[in-house]
């Protein structure tokens, strides 16, 4: 029994099977997934994909870059997305955080690190007087992010596609809310790396799971299109990382996210 705790499923690549691809996580042991929203539009259908299913939840918020893209007006869209939240099937807030990583050789500037801060600091608001989890997205920003967050100790994080080095790793750890989502990427991170270390250090009961579909699929189906189904080979890794059984990792994980999540099992 597993929990995919991060998807998009609400995402183009999956307008001709969305259906089909649901109904194979839940007959194959995905007890629950949850969508997560990255703009406004991606998390009103993360809300419609939650009414439609009862075993799908909804996080709700805006990427950094889409403070990037849409500049002030994405301030202003941040009332909406109260509203949004406001649903009882939106179990967070997320995905927000930082993302300084340059894309397409295109560096993110000054202004534009502002204007990142300036919304995830927004949006910390928010989840702090809704009383929501937050599920943050952070690249290349990790002492921003960790500045930031010092102001927000009494709100729940989870860290999604962790992939912080070993000194901010054990920062982390101090912290008694703060959990870390893994991906597809460990299947195929190298023995030694950073990512295989932090695991290595994480206690087991701070460990949740995720596909992140249809981005980073895991082996055997890396550079594929991803989905729920496949969350199980990213507890295979944590078990096999961790020294426990599969069985026992799906189950710590599960319970995990359904303690961080407020799911009752
Ligand atoms: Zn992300
Ligand atoms: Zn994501």
């Amino acid at each position: 029994m597993l929990i995919d705790t991060h998807t998009h499923l609400d995402d183009k690549q999956f307008d001709k099977d969305r259906d089909e691809v649901i109904a194979r996580a839940f007959a194959n042991g995905v007890k629950k997934i949850i969508n997560v929203g990255a703009g406004l539009g991606s998390s009103r259908r993360s809300v419609e994909l939650a009414e439609k299913y009862e075993n799908i939840f909804a996080a709700v918020g805006f990427h950094p870059h889409y403070f990037n893209k849409y500049g002030e007006s994405s301030f202003g869209k941040i009332a909406e997305l109260r509203e949004l939240a406001r649903h009882k099937k939106v179990i967070a807030v997320g995905e927000i955080g930082l993302d300084y990583f340059s894309h397409n050789e295109k560096k993110i500037g000054e202004k534009e690190k502002e204007s990142q801060k300036a919304g995830f600091i927004s949006q910390l608001d928010l989840a702090r007087k809704l009383n929501l989890p937050v599920i943050i997205h952070c690249r290349d920003a990790y002492d921003d992010c960790y500045e930031i967050m010092q102001k927000y100790v009494d709100l729940k994080f989870v860290f999604h596609c962790y992939g912080g080095n070993m000194e901010f790793t054990k920062k982390l750890l101090w912290y008694k809310n703060i959990h870390f989502s893994f991906t597809g990427n460990i299947t195929y991170a190298k023995a030694g790396s950073e990512i295989i270390e932090a695991i290595k250090k994480i206690p087991m009961n701070k460990i949740i799971l995720e596909t992140d579909c249809p981005y980073l699929a895991p082996t055997p189906m890396r550079g594929k299109r991803n989905e729920p189904l496949l969350v199980r080979y990213i507890g295979k890794k944590i078990a096999e990382l961790k020294n426990f059984s599969e069985d026992d990792a799906s189950r710590i994980t599960t319970k995990n996210a359904s303690r961080f999540f407020g799911f009752v099992l």
